[in-house]
């Protein structure tokens, strides 16, 4: 029996109803969140503005429609390798898509621009700047169209670093085709972008869809940072082995030299950023698509187009940039749903260099003002002893309560009175004539010798020695805090000498108490027991998984995709926990459609039953 005919209910897609595409097509059995109204509004012709996390599920708010609708849906989009993805992954599904950029040969344009004319296409992914060609606005007005959907929307935004000037110019699409329903999707929640999507694309009468920005499944960590490169690898090792994931860095010297230290480690770890070649570039970036568990040390030029849904952590070894930067950068972890990480060291030097790069930045005083404001938003989400995902939506302008899954909700930070220390730290900084960075002070505090000591005499200052009880990570840990509680400052103009602020003297008088968190460098045990989404699975399925993924990843080296073209994670794992024995039973996994039950189904169910030889076709 062929294993389509043995579907229980094989409502044909003819049916053309939201819901069943859903099922037949992507193999999911409920719509999530605002999706299912999205799409409604969509099929009956409605234009909309959609703000929703990464992960939340925006191509079928699109792609469902397109597929309703009579005509082929055209999605605008702004990078080659996610229209590339998003056409495979459409395509193994039994859509007929098909995408229109500079990466194809003259002839296979021609050929998609036949499908397109003869009215078999469900889907057409193009480039902005070609969309815009009059003779791709002419083959569109010469064929019906579903719906026009602008992917990435907030590349219009002129002040966002995704900024695409060919965005500017879509506007156009309402006139010339005015019929046609019209819909931007973006995972940016910043209010000023929102306003400057709608206002610029010609929204301004399209509903707009806003989701809640939270992650619940991204776990968030701000750790004190040692050194930082050991502390990582002792973090992919006990909690990611294996897994991929993408680090950060500042620069494209530490990013190279982390990639390497990863990789002499036994790591496989690959590095990224604008520096490189480009050819090399794209050779690490389609490694770490296509293959599995590659980790990338990149700066932030690794960012959009990253559509790997199984990312399993994003680690910061240095600031970013501010908390909407970290914000979008942790986003990239799991896309799938499945327990992700986001892991970040930092310490007295980010705060420090933070500072240096707004100072000596040459801008105006009013753009120093507002990076100073962000940079002190994102210090407070690293010192504060409340919940993260509390202060991160916050941020976004969305109230919660504390949430369970962060560092400091499963392991609250000891507080400690740092009074009498501050007051010391502060003297110290007075006494040596607030000419001196944060190394040389400590060193007075902790009474240590050296050559400078000497030659300003400051072991004869009534400080030295003074906060010798405490050791120097110890000390670094609180002029960290003294900074980002804005208690002392740092002065670039001075070399980054340490200042004195109007708020020191209050804390120096006796007149205000100081709390300060105590230094932590990794989390105690407690917090391992929650393991990557593989090994949480009972032995036995664990092993099945092993071995699917083996077969997912000889499938995919033969059709020249990335596994998760063939089947995400998130599928199969719930195969190897639930063991389904029959097509039937397999066709209830989510992420498994019709097509890929037919494609996959006996493979799939072989290596489930082995030995069940009738397990493949039984219905
Ligand atoms: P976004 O573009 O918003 O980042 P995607 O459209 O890539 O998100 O979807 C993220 C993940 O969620 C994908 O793995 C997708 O298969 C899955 N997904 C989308 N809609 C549903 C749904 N209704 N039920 C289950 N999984 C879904
Ligand atoms: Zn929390």
């Amino acid at each position: 029996m062929h294993p389509r005919d043995s579907i229980n209910d094989p409502a044909p897609p003819a049916q053309r109803d939201p819901r069943a595409l859903l099922r037949e097509v992507f193999g999911h059995a409920d719509f999530r969140g605002a999706q299912e109204e999205i799409i409604r509004h969509l099929v009956a012709g409605g234009d909309a503005l959609v703000l929703m996390p990464t992960g939340g599920g925006k191509s079928a708010c699109y792609q469902i429609p397109a597929l309703v609708r009579p005509g082929t849906g055209i999605v605008v989009s702004p990078l080659i390798a996610l229209m590339q993805d998003q056409v495979a992954q459409l395509r193994q599904a039994g859509v007929r898509a098909a995408f229109l950029n500079s990466s194809l040969a003259a002839t296979d344009v021609a050929a998609v621009e036949r499908s397109l004319l003869a009215r078999a296409l469900d889907l057409l992914y193009v480039a902005p700047e070609r969309l815009l060609t009059a003779r791709c606005l002419e083959h569109l007005s010469r064929s019906p169209l579903a719906l026009l959907a602008i992917d990435e929307a907030h590349c219009v935004s002129q002040w966002g670093h995704d900024f695409r000037p060919e965005y500017l110019q879509l506007s156009v699409l309402h006139e010339r085709f005015p019929g046609v329903p019209r819909i931007a999707v973006t995972a940016t929640a910043d209010p000023y972008t929102r306003a400057e999507i709608a206002e610029r694309l010609a929204l301004g009468r399209a509903r707009v869809f806003v989701s809640s920005f939270d992650r619940p499944n991204i776990r968030y960590t701000i750790l004190d940072k040692g050194d930082p490169q050991r502390q990582l690898l002792r973090f992919v090792r006990e909690e990611h082995p294996g897994e991929a994931g993408i680090v950060y860095r500042l620069s494209r010297r530490s990013v190279d030299e982390t990639a390497a230290w990863l990789a002499a480690q036994g790591i496989r770890a690959l590095p990224y950023h604008a520096g490189m070649d480009n050819a090399m570039r794209a050779a690490h970036q389609a490694r770490f698509q296509g293959e599995d568990g590659v980790v990338m040390v990149a700066t932030i030029a690794f960012g959009m187009g990253i559509d790997k849904p199984d990312v399993r952590f994003v680690a910061h070894l240095d600031l970013p940039r501010s908390v909407e930067g970290y914000y979008q950068e942790t986003g990239r972890a799991g896309r799938d749903g499945l327990p992700a990480d986001a892991w970040m060291t930092y310490g007295l030097a980010d705060v420090v260099q933070q500072r240096r790069l707004i100072d000596l930045s040459g801008a105006n005083d009013a753009y120093k003002r507002v990076a100073s404001a962000r940079l002190d938003a994102l210090l407070g989400l690293c010192e504060t002893a409340g919940c993260r995902r509390v202060r991160l939506l916050a941020y976004l302008g969305e109230t919660s309560g504390p949430c369970g899954n962060c560092d400091t909700c499963l392991e609250p930070p000891v507080t400690w009175d740092a009074t009498k220390v501050a007051q010391k730290a502060l003297s110290a900084i007075y006494r040596t004539g607030q000419r001196f960075g944060a190394a040389h002070v400590i060193a007075v505090l902790r009474g240590g010798g050296g050559e400078r000591i000497a030659r300003w005499e400051h072991d004869r200052l009534s400080v030295f020695g003074i906060g010798a009880d405490l050791d120097e990570g110890a000390w670094r840990g609180v002029f960290r805090q003294l900074i980002a509680l804005g208690l002392a400052r740092v002065d670039h103009a001075a070399h980054g000498a340490l200042k004195l602020t109007a708020a020191s003297r209050a804390v120096l008088k006796g007149e205000q108490r100081v709390e300060m968190r105590r230094v932590r460098g990794r989390l105690a045990a407690a917090r391992k027991q929650r393991t990557a989404p593989g090994t949480a699975l009972p032995g036995e399925a664990a092993t099945l998984l092993d071995t699917l993924k083996a077969w997912r990843r000889e499938e995919a080296r033969a059709q020249g995709v990335p596994a998760y073209v063939i089947l995400h994670d998130a599928t199969l794992s719930e195969i190897a926990r639930r063991r389904p024995g029959n097509v039937s039973a397999l066709g209830t996994i989510s992420g498994i459609g019709v097509r890929k039950l037919e494609r996959y189904g006996p493979a799939l169910l072989a290596l489930v039953n082995p030995g069940d030889a009738a397990a493949s076709t039984r219905a």
